[in-house]
């Protein structure tokens, strides 16, 4: 019984959440599980992630899995739109309104639409600014 109690509402599952939180990055389960240990210090990935699995699936965070890409997860339960970059793999959140799921060319599909997927993909602030430097470096050894 009591072993039943500790697995519904376990401390680790409390800790795991509120580290995720914190964080505004989209950590992979890795990178959550180096905050988390700082915490916890025996925690293992394996621990983290099957937290993070439950927490998922209880709504109270989103795991974002995209084909191919490393699975992030998001803190934020609701509904918003995220964007990737195509060099480092980082996600940011984008602030727009969603697609209007009832929409006439949605219907004709003659589906039951029950949600939708989008992704957008770029290239993010930290890696635009690090071919800035590469560029000016590479005028700067040219000048030399
Ligand atoms: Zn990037
Ligand atoms: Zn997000």
């Amino acid at each position: 019984m009591s072993h039943r109690k500790r697995q519904r509402n376990t401390p680790q599952r409390r800790i795991v959440l509120e580290e995720l939180r914190k964080a505004a990055s989209h950590p992979t389960a890795a990178e959550l599980h180096k905050a988390v240990r700082e915490r916890l210090p025996k925690i293992s990935l394996g621990t983290v992630y099957r937290n993070l699995d439950l927490l998922s699936q209880l709504g109270e965070v989103q795991k974002l899995e995209w084909g191919g890409a490393e699975i992030r997860f998001d803190g934020n339960p609701k509904q918003h739109y995220h964007i990737r970059c195509l060099r480092c793999g980082g996600v940011g959140d984008v602030h727009r309104p969603p697609l209007d799921v009832s929409a006439d060319d949605l219907q004709q599909s003659g589906y039951e639409v029950l949600g939708h997927r989008l992704e957008f993909i770029g290239v993010c602030p930290r890696c635009r600014n690090d071919d800035a430097e590469k560029t000016t470096d590479s005028l700067n050894n040219e000048e030399e």
